[in-house]
């Protein structure tokens, strides 16, 4: 007989998977999956971002979820074929559960599904109105005292939060709360984004004056406006907050800068938040029922306490105060820290004539750009891929945390094959190297623990040919009025100390703007539970807290890389959307607290 094309195969296996889950024969199901199967759903089956892991979750997850969700409709997407290579079977798929419509990705290993992703497209009755349903604008015909677009939305802006209430507020209007803020504007969820900073953008803008964004433009895209066809590869700095300011505008957001979050609390009794904002200098209460904190997972730096520090009597701040090196011609540099942020700003110090020492105090994993781009970046994300983002974006999805890990290693022995000579002279010059935990990588240590890396734009030969100075394997011991004292007795004289020492869990963020109880109560945000290098276990499966429903009830955290802002902030707005709608939403496997911070 001739073996089926795998068109045929697949759809063989979702008719199959029909029939079982609309007979609620969840046995039959779970005998379509392999042993070694995994199912990532994103808010379709367990309203959460959630994976089973082996059939024995399945079936739990299933038996738990099966009579609510109605799922039926399993077919391959429309336009689409399924594909085969190496024995794995591939195809994009199309479901509906009893309240959405859902898109996904299978592979298939031995006519069995070895990985299944299921992702939430829109909610049935409340479709997003883009393409033929896209709103008119115009109203034509005659209307006595008819008002213009540009007058309702000057009402629009003076009356939300005033005489009317948003039903979402989120604090922090960086990418992550202006990409969350677009979703929600076209699922006409009246929301208010409160940012401290003046205009959108600003976060950017504020950083060491010589960053330009360490991803492609290719990685970068926000939900519905593409960066141009001519835009950068790398975007300066300046130049992104350029775009988020423009795209804030042209997306109608009801943007409130200079507004500062003071304090939240939450009435259990009426669902709703009472959050208090400085807006211009002047109190507003709102109350919302749904709080999201997108201030930043790279914006609560981690000061160090060191001895003198009270003393010192040259200039010293963290790296995310570090104003750029203009002032520092001729100084003495010690930058304390050996990551991303540390070496942009050695080598803009040394570009501008300043004499720089780094600190390295434990390994760091290196990869140059170029590599990143070509070997880790480029199947997915790259002008050559010929893939649309949001494809790239749901196979990125479809490979499970638990097995991420397995793909990634083959790419870092490569770019470690590849520039082996680059490395050895790395580590001629001191610098301590490493390559994740497991030789995993870069985007696993950023899954992890987001931080640990450099993505090398020119500082790494900077510090191989001695242009900035190292000192690796040391700590601070204590700070004196003009110098740094080093664990091995190094004394380095400076006129400025930059403490280039990373970012705090989010939650620190719930502590200030909440409470301590609100902030333990939903525990340590990021990392995946790996048991490797500050990413402690017990095993979670997905990022801690992001995207997906905490302890706290009407509590969420956004935010990660322009990625994960673009990607995650369709599962969360849908998250939101249902609630204000009333479709009932119950979480299946509500994230568990292991660690405080
Ligand atoms: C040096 C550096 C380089 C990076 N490079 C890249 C890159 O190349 N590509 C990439 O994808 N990511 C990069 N990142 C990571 C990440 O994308 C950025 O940190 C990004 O700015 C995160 O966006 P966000 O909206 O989540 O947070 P932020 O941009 O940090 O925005 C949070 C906002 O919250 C506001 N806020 C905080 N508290 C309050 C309050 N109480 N009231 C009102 N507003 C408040 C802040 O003012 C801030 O504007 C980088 C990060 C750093 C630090």
């Amino acid at each position: 007989m001739l073996d089926k094309a795998p068109n045929g195969k697949v759809s063989d296996l979702l008719n199959a998977l029909d029939k079982a889950l609309s007979a609620g024969e969840v046995e039959h199901a779970v005998d379509l999956f392999q042993t070694d199967c995994y199912w990532r759903d994103l808010v379709t089956f367990t309203w959460n971002i959630k994976t089973m892991e082996g059939k024995e979750q399945v079936r739990d997850m299933l038996t738990a979820r099966l009579a609510d969700t109605k799922p039926s409709n399993w077919k391959i997407a429309d336009g689409e074929d399924a594909s085969e290579a190496d024995g794995i079977i591939e195809s994009w798929i199309q479901f509906e559960t009893g309240v959405a419509r859902g898109f996904g990705h299978m592979r298939l290993k031995d006519g069995r599904i070895w990985t299944l992703l299921t992702t939430m497209s829109e909610l049935k009755g409340h479709e997003e109105p883009v393409g033929f349903d896209r709103p008119m604008g115009a109203k034509h015909g005659a209307e006595r005292n008819r008002k213009t677009w540009k007058e309702e939305r000057e009402a629009e802006a003076a009356e939300l939060g005033y005489l009317r209430q948003p039903y979402c507020v989120i604090v922090g209007g960086g990418q992550g709360g202006i990409a969350l803020a677009a979703r929600l504007r076209q699922l006409n969820v009246p929301t208010i984004i409160v940012e401290k900073n003046e205009r959108p953008g600003d976060s950017w803008r504020k950083r060491y004056k010589s960053l330009c964004l360490h991803d492609p433009v290719w990685y970068d895209h926000l939900p519905y406006l593409p960066f141009p066809r001519n835009w950068p590869v790398f975007s300066p700095k300046d130049k992104i907050g350029d775009w988020l300011e423009m795209y804030t505008k042209v997306m109608e957001l009801n943007y409130w800068g200079s507004s500062e979050c003071k304090k939240a609390s939450y009435d259990e009794k009426s669902s709703e938040w009472t959050v208090i904002v400085q807006r211009h200098g002047k109190e507003v209460v709102l109350k919302p029922k749904q709080l999201v904190l997108a201030t930043g997972m790279s914006a609560k730096p981690n000061m160090p306490k060191f001895e003198g520090m009270d003393i010192f009597e040259g200039d010293q701040h963290h790296s995310s105060q570090h104003p750029g090196p203009d002032k520092y011609k001729n100084k003495k540099a010690v930058v304390i820290g050996s990551n991303n942020s540390a070496h942009d700003i050695c080598a803009a110090l040394w570009e501008a004539g300043a004499d720089v020492t780094m600190v390295q105090r434990s390994t760091t994993h290196v990869v140059k750009s170029d590599s990143l781009m070509e070997l880790g970046l480029a199947a997915l994300y790259s002008v050559q891929s010929g893939m649309t983002t949001s494809k790239a974006d749901l196979i990125f999805a479809s490979l499970p945390y638990k097995i991420l890990h397995e793909f990634q290693i083959p790419v870092y022995n490569a770019i470690r094959e590849r520039d082996a000579d680059y490395y050895k002279r790395l580590e001629k010059a001191g610098f301590l190297l490493d390559y994740g935990d497991d030789d995993s990588g870069l985007f696993m240590k950023y899954l992890r623990r987001g931080s640990g890396y450099y993505i090398d734009v020119g500082a790494s030969e900077l510090i191989a040919n001695g242009s900035i100075k190292l000192k690796s394997g040391v700590d601070v011991e204590k700070i004196t009025e003009h110098s740094v004292i080093l664990s091995d007795g190094t004394e380095l004289p400076a006129d400025l100390v930059v403490y280039a020492t990373g970012y705090g869990s989010m939650n620190g963020w719930a502590a200030d703007l909440i409470s301590r109880e609100v902030a333990d109560k939903v525990g340590k945000v990021w990392g995946l539970g790996s048991n490797t290098t500050k990413d402690p276990g017990p095993w979670e499966g997905e990022q801690r807290n992001m995207w997906k429903p905490t302890q706290q009830d009407g509590l969420w955290f956004h935010g990660g890389n322009l990625h994960q802002s673009r990607h995650y902030s369709q599962f969360l707005s849908l998250q939101l959307k249902a609630r204000m709608e009333g479709i009932p939403t119950p979480v299946y496997g509500l994230q568990q607290v292991h660690h405080l911070s």
